[in-house]
């Protein structure tokens, strides 16, 4: 290994990923705990069927049907209009963000995060030879406007990045934040929006501001709320011409005609995938209030996992649940974790672990 010509700053670097562990309760990667229905399984195996016969073909590059679906599905969501040239798809929201930075970052341009956030961003820096920099978030993980506004001054940013719900902490931040921020910069402002339909009534998404605000980019991904991370389905809504630019360095054919027929078929699902994310939610906002009842501290989450702490020894804390057989996410700052929303049935058996690990501990 050491004899390769590999870049230095990839030298003795481990891939990134949470523990793929073979556990009975997998509470870890913010899945959706829900299987796809019956009757989507059956749309979908129709479609692959169809795409397959045609699989001597390449794939309809620009995605356009699917393109059509999801901006109607966001109309519906988060009522805005929007043309099909404005939105974006890709292999989940990974590949969405690697190409953000692939057109506006790169060697001698800056990114600029707000930490804790979202392991994954420091990484497509380092893949596209971006400098990466974060500013802190607050002790309750909001970001101060003046923290931020420094920051962006002093660093001169290409490409903002906020997480909104963000993980690992399920902290929505407002919008005149992401506004501010947007006039600070002359970068693209990308707030990731991978956890929005889990949002609390009340809190907008940043889509509603697109009209106005011409460097704002919004990504989303169907593997959370639409219970569908396993096809790579993620997508992005931004100005035609910012869509144009992520046009020019995506890989020709980069989405394969099996993963847009399926992800044409969830969306035709999204009511039934949108009944189980309320669900979700009231399975969240419960399993917070039972943290904190229990004395511990649970941070406010918009997402569908909750961060909860403290602990002295979390990685204690982690093991001694891995050993009930529930695996959960030791993330975040030091002496969090965190656990994501699963069934009814596995939220269950994750309550009764940690009461056990913590009167083990005691
Ligand atoms: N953004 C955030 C904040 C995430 O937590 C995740 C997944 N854990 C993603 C983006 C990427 O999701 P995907 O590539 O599955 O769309």
């Amino acid at each position: 290994m050491t004899d390769l010509p590999i870049r230095d700053e990839l030298r003795g670097v481990e891939p990134y990923g949470a523990p793929q562990l073979d556990v009975p309760v997998c509470l870890n990667v913010n899945e959706n705990p829900f299987p796809p229905s019956e009757q989507l399984v059956a749309d979908a195996a129709r479609a692959v069927a169809h795409a397959v016969r045609n699989l001597n073909r390449y794939p309809d590059r620009e995605a356009t049907t699917l393109r059509e679906r999801l901006a109607a599905y966001l109309e519906r969501e988060a009522g805005v209009t929007l043309e099909t040239s404005q939105v974006w798809a890709a292999n989940g929201s990974n590949e969405v963000m690697l190409q953000i930075l692939q057109a506006f970052g790169g060697p001698g341009r800056t990114a600029l995060s707000f930490a804790p956030t979202y392991s994954m961003y420091p990484e497509y820096a380092r893949d596209t030879s971006t400098h990466w920099v974060t500013a802190q978030r607050e002790a309750d993980f909001g970001i101060d406007p003046d923290t931020a506004l420094k920051a962006v001054a002093e660093h001169q940013p290409t490409v903002v990045f906020i997480a909104s719900p963000n993980n690992p902490t399920g902290t929505a931040v407002r919008l005149d934040l992401v506004s501010t921020l947007h006039e600070a910069t002359d970068g693209v402002v990308v707030v990731d929006e991978a956890y929005a339909e889990f949002r609390r009534d009340g809190v907008p998404s940043a889509l509603s501001l697109l009209g106005t605000h011409p460097r704002l980019i919004v990504t989303r991904t169907m593997s959370k709320a639409f219970a569908f991370a396993g096809a790579r389905l993620g997508y992005t809504v931004a100005s035609t011409a910012i869509i144009d630019v992520l046009r020019v360095v995506r890989l020709p054919y980069h989405l394969s005609a099996v993963t847009q027929a399926v992800a044409v078929v969830a969306l035709e699902h999204a009511a039934e995938l949108q009944a189980r994310v309320a669900q979700l939610r009231d399975e969240r906002d419960a399993l917070a209030a039972w943290l904190r009842d229990q004395g511990l501290e649970a941070a406010e989450s918009d997402a569908n996992f909750v961060l909860f702490g403290r602990f002295a020894d979390r990685h204690a804390v982690w093991q001694g649940l891995l050993d009930h057989g529930v695996l959960i996410r030791e993330t975040g700052p030091d002496g969090w974790l965190r656990v994501s929303v699963g069934t009814p049935e596995e939220t269950t058996a994750f309550k009764v672990a940690l009461s056990d690990v913590l009167r083990e501990g005691t």
